[in-house]
């Protein structure tokens, strides 16, 4: 039987997705609860929470260099804090 190989996936390398995008998520930090629903749904891994003020809880951050404009961050966010934007 063969086996398949597990390629480590190194960000270093990874296309900027970014390029394709068409509408771009904002996120209204006011309205951001830090609740992190929307990280795992990001189906380019370019979301991650930030501390922006010392002591307050972390809000999402989004990495432009991959976010490709897919919607699904805003979809799932339970206080809608992520508009889609045109580019
Ligand atoms: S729009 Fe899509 S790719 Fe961009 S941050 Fe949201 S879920 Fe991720
Ligand atoms: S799902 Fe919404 S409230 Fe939760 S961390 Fe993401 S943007 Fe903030």
């Amino acid at each position: 039987m063969e086996h398949g190989a597990i390629i480590k996936h190194n960000p270093k390398k990874a296309s900027f997705t970014g390029d394709w995008r068409y509408m771009h998520p904002e996120v209204d930090k006011e309205k951001c609860i830090g609740c992190g629903n929307c990280v795992p749904f990001c189906p380019e891994a370019s979301i991650e929470l930030k501390e922006y003020k010392k002591g307050e809880k972390p809000k999402a951050d989004i990495d432009y260099d991959y976010c490709k404009g897919c919607g699904v961050c805003s979809t799932v966010c339970p206080v809608k804090a992520i508009i889609m934007r045109k580019k």
